[in-house]
């Protein structure tokens, strides 16, 4: 096992959309294994294969609690087969070292994808919790999307990317995502007490990046 290289935004390998795995070979299963090492050791809860300079189709996941036993969940070839709802999520990254900033996601997500052995399973998760922003965060890896893409307030965005020394948001790679949007703000407005407990147990929670 070894701990890879984690590469940084600007560089632009993270940009390019990734290959299809074709056989979950040995030498995946490897590049998997470093991945879950680099990962850990960079204290994250996700990471996809772009970020070590691999334009595959893969990305692990721990969302458990870091105190507790390890809970690895790979995702090879996955694909997002269902969406639903809209939160606020307060965001970073492994790529964008100590940059926070609030983005748009969707609270629930189905994903489809192979397991390490090749086998194919299906993932649920809801709410707005931890693994469904996650799912979203390192699947947008594999297409060359990045988290600011998502953000919602770019001036905002651009200082804290400033501020740790990291290029601005690129205007051409932000999504339009009004109907997002506007469902966050009539969620916040409907559930103000749902959206701020939710807002609060996402900044307070550490370990976001990915
Ligand atoms: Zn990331």
């Amino acid at each position: 096992m070894s701990i890879l290289k984690i590469i940084e935004y600007g560089n632009p390998i993270l940009r390019e959309k990734s290959k299809e795995v074709t056989k979950v070979s040995k030498k995946i299963k490897t590049l998997i294994t470093d991945m879950l090492e680099t990962m850990y050791s960079a204290n994250g809860v996700g990471l996809a294969a772009p970020q070590v300079g691999q334009n595959l189709r893969i990305f692990v996941i721990d969302v458990s609690d870091p105190e507790g036993p390890i809970d690895p969940q790979i995702f090879v070839n996955p694909k997002i087969i269902k969406v639903s709802g809209a939160i606020n999520s307060y965001e970073g990254c492994l790529s964008f070292p100590k940059a926070y900033t609030n983005v748009r996601r969707y609270s629930d997500v189905m994903v489809k994808a192979l397991d390490i052995n090749g086998r194919p399973f299906i993932k649920e998760a809801h709410n707005g919790e931890l693994l469904a922003r996650a799912i979203q965060h390192e699947f947008d890896h594999l297409d060359g999307k990045l988290f600011i893409d998502h953000c919602r307030n770019r001036f905002e965005t651009n200082n804290v990317l400033a501020k740790y020394n990291l290029p601005p948001v690129e205007a051409d790679k932000l999504l339009n995502e009004e109907e997002l949007e506007k469902s966050i703000i009539e969620y916040e407005k409907n559930h103000p007490e749902e959206a701020e407990k939710l807002r609060k147990e996402i900044e307070d929670s550490e370990n976001q990046n990915g």
